[in-house]
């Protein structure tokens, strides 16, 4: 439950406040219980003072992107969700060979946005559902390219509600993760170097692997993409599912993709639970019959 006076506290006109906000309405999964208060945040200034009254009030936010790599509890989450957009869904060229994007925008328009403006490097990105802050935080990556091969500098708000700058190598990006990672940071826009490029030989990227995603994941079932992370030493958690007879497994609504073994699917009304025992279950197994160790690329969030 949420202060009346906190509430009152934040509200302007530059914010919505949903009160009990059913969290499967905003991830991939379509899974989660309420937020006691979902806020989506248009303007810097808003966001600043909605940071230092939760800090004030000693209430937890959490920022959400797209919502395409979390699990949200099925008993919901304390306190405030924020979800960015109006200034934050800007994207603008700065520069030559470089473009801003707000930490709300999708990678999707930011695919668009390059192409449009003749700009390549981006294309490895079409097709993950994910926002510009998602994507920097987890250091997306697909088809042999990832977000730090392009991003220069980020810049964000940090534990002291102070705006800061990271550049390049400060980034810190590892196979999934990033500076942020387990940093209670807000990422407010980033901006990107790309490269001169004919705009139809883009288009033709990214149709290309729009193509391969459509042939072998399962894009018409709700999940968080690609569950686990790739084990060190070449090998696919997907394959080694599937070796396990993990393939089609399901407890409750919630299946190991028969398209895809390294996705679980929610085939209606899977639970947050339902998912969190397949994954311990695929994680046993996997263990006691190769003896490898599946982490976890989605993240668990809420109570
Ligand atoms: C069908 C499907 C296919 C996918 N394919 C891929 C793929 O090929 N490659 C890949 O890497 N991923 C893939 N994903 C996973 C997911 O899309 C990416 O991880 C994406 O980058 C997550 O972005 P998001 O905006 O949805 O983040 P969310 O899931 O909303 O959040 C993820 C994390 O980022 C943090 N975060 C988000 N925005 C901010 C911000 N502004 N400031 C601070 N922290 C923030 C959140 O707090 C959370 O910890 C796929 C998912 C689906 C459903």
């Amino acid at each position: 439950m949420i202060k009346k006076e906190f509430l009152e506290k934040i509200r302007s006109d530059e914010i919505e406040i949903y009160e009990d906000e059913p969290m499967s309405q905003h991830t991939s999964f379509r899974i989660g219980g309420k937020a006691d208060c979902f806020c989506v945040v248009k303007e810097s200034d808003v966001l600043k003072k909605v940071l230092s009254v939760c800090k004030e009030e000693n209430v937890p936010f959490f920022i959400i992107g797209m919502g395409s790599n979390i699990l949200v509890s099925d008993e919901g989450i304390e306190g405030v969700v924020i979800k960015l957009s109006g200034e934050f869904d800007e994207i603008e060229k700065v520069g030559e060979n470089q473009i801003r994007c707000g930490a709300g925008a999708t990678l999707a328009a930011a695919c668009n946005f390059a192409k449009n403006n003749s700009l390549g490097g981006l294309e490895f990105a079409w097709g993950i559902p994910g926002s510009i802050g998602g994507a920097v935080y987890m250091n997306a990556g697909a088809y042999g390219g990832e977000i730090k091969d392009v991003v220069v500098s980020t810049r964000y708000i940090d534990e002291n509600g102070v705006i800061k700058e990271l550049n390049g190598k400060s980034h810190n990006f590892t196979y999934r993760g990033s500076y942020f990672t387990n940093r209670n940071c807000v990422i407010l826009d980033t901006t990107i170097e790309l490269s001169p490029k004919n705009k139809n030989e883009i288009f033709y990227l990214m149709q290309d692997t729009m193509q391969k995603r459509k042939s072998k994941q399962p894009l018409n079932r709700p999940s968080a993409g690609s569950v686990f992370k790739r084990p060190e030493g070449g090998v696919y958690a997907a394959a080694l599912i599937e070796q396990c007879g993990l393939k089609g497994v399901s407890i409750g609504d919630a299946q190991v993709s028969e398209k895809h073994s390294g996705f679980i699917v929610n085939n209606g009304e899977a639970s947050a639970k339902d998912v969190k025992e397949l994954i311990e279950k695929i994680k046993v197994t996997v263990k006691e019959k190769t003896g490898i160790e599946l982490k976890c690329e989605v993240k668990y969030i809420g109570k």
